[in-house]
């Protein structure tokens, strides 16, 4: 009798988002774990320099993911990894140390304060540009330095387990234990065997073989003796820590995706006995000059060098976007400019034409842009919607200021700032903000165009823009603009 009263409502249909998922090279619907919130660790960044604008891609790409699934009424927890020691600059276990990099530049001691000290640093750093990027922040940085207790937990649970095996410069996953090594990218482990370079490590026991502990004169104590955990072993832990020993989505740059994300199955599947990640997803790369950004070619461009140069955070959001985030582009400063004065147009519409917002946005648009993101997050498709809004006779301003708000809660270029700080990102000048010499080339301007004269007018907009100013003819007269 009682059952029925505690009969179980069928839950509401899921939305249907679907992601491509690397581990299966497909696109696949998203069926989340569970109801409550979505789980998502990003790979962050090694903090010991400033992020390129091609690292950031990353976080923006993750930024977009998690506001899809926020608008599509899920909620999301996130975590986001600092990684602030010993991050070889190769992948495997060769290369220099990044940290030790960024220690020997800054002329700072190598010691573990110092290793601090440099982190605090570019963590920073990060933080403003992810700032300027408007990327959300997660629920969870988590810096791999506070996490050491949890990593050396689970290297201690893998060693027990038989997975691993002690070198003289270290502790080592042992791959061959694991047959299912390699999902992602269906790496080869008989090819990687018969093409390894001559091991340089001649204990280990398959060149695939990845350090999970790394002995050294630097670090934390261990039952291994002093040193620190190997990389990877830092992300398995920290999601585990943070999330839970199975999670929905992983996120990071496709670089990751043979060494770095095949170690972290390994060792957190071996070590839970549990399917760590349901979904697999990475976002290609930013070339410049089509090559690869890189310190020792000398092409690194990080946010600041675009700031120096007259671009926001917006104007290279805005840009990312144009492109889906499995495609790989190539970053040109003339098309950052395109980008730049298309969104400079888009904010026109809001902050001069628009100025106000409907109540609500314009419902088949919004459902138009929920399917646009919810099909692999195609960001240049729901570019092309904003515009389409913008040239849509059948909707008022206001309407078309709500919607375009609606959008940019998830595209976040920008768009949805209060009308004051809009109009200051635009440079309008009102009439008492114009410097005297400036009004006084204007007036002669507006004078020289109303006698006809094209060719003077031509001349007196140059000699305006060389003073960083712009000017445009509306039917109010003329706007000026600090470029
Ligand atoms: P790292 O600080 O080297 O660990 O890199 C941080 C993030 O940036 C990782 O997710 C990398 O995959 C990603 N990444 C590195 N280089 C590029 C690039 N040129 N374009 C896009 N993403 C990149
Ligand atoms: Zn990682």
């Amino acid at each position: 009798m009682f059952m029925n009263l505690f009969k179980k409502r069928p839950a509401a249909p899921l939305p249907e988002i679907s992601l491509y998922n690397t581990e299966h090279s497909k696109l696949e619907p998203f069926i989340p774990l569970s109801r409550k919130a979505v789980t998502i660790y990003s790979c962050g960044p090694t903090v010991y320099d400033f992020a390129h604008i091609g690292n950031l891609r990353a976080y923006v790409f993750s930024d977009i993911l998690k506001r899809t699934l926020l608008i599509h009424d899920y909620e999301v927890k996130h975590t986001i990894n600092l990684t602030d020691f010993g991050h070889l600059s190769d992948d495997a276990d060769s290369g220099e140390d990044k940290m030790m990099k960024g220690l020997k530049r800054e002329g700072l001691p190598v010691t573990l304060a110092a290793m601090r000290q440099l982190s605090d640093i570019y963590i920073d750093a990060f933080y403003e540009d992810m700032d300027s990027l408007r990327v959300m922040t997660p629920t969870t940085w988590s810096r791999a330095s506070d996490y050491i207790e949890a990593q050396i937990r689970l290297i201690e649970t893998l060693d027990e387990k038989g997975y691993t095996y002690e070198t003289s410069d270290g502790v080592y996953f042992d791959i061959q234990k694991y047959p299912a090594y390699g999902r992602l990218g269906n790496i080869d482990l008989e090819q990687i065997k018969s093409g390894a370079r001559v091991e340089v490590n001649t204990e280990k026991h398959h060149p695939a073989d990845f350090a999970v502990w790394k002995k050294g004169l630097l670090g934390w104590d261990s039952r291994w003796g002093k040193g620190f955990p190997g990389w990877h072993i830092e992300c398995s832990a920290m999601a585990m820590a943070t999330l839970g020993k199975e999670i929905d989505i992983h996120t990071g740059g496709i670089d990751h995706i043979h060494t770095h994300h095949n170690a972290e199955i390994a060792q957190s599947e071996c070590a839970t006995g549990k399917q760590f990640v349901h979904y697999w997803m990475h976002s290609a790369f930013i070339t410049i000059d089509s090559t690869k950004i890189s310190k020792s070619l000398g092409n690194t461009i990080t946010l600041r060098h675009l700031v120096d140069r007259g671009f926001t955070g917006d104007d290279y959001r805005y840009w990312l976007l144009t492109a889906h985030y499995r495609q790989t582009v190539n970053f040109s400063w003339d098309a950052l400019t395109a980008a730049k004065q298309a969104l400079y147009r888009l904010k026109r519409f809001v902050y001069e034409d628009y100025k106000q917002s409907a109540s609500k946005p314009d419902e088949a648009y919004v459902a138009k842009f929920k399917k646009i993101l919810a099909n692999d997050l195609d960001t240049p498709g729901a570019i092309a919607l904003m515009w389409e809004v913008t040239k849509d006779d059948t909707l008022d301003n206001k309407t078309k200021c709500a919607t375009l708000h609606y959008f940019d809660s998830v595209l976040e270029v920008g768009l949805s700032d209060n009308l004051e700080d809009g109009k200051k990102t635009l440079g309008i000048l009102g009439e008492d903000e114009v410097p005297e010499d400036i009004q006084a080339l204007v007036d002669k301007r507006e004078a020289a165009r109303v006698a006809r004269n094209w060719t003077e007018a031509d001349l007196l907009r140059e000699a305006l823009n060389l003073k960083g100013y712009t000017v445009e003819d509306g039917p109010q007269g003329p706007k000026i603009s600090k470029v």
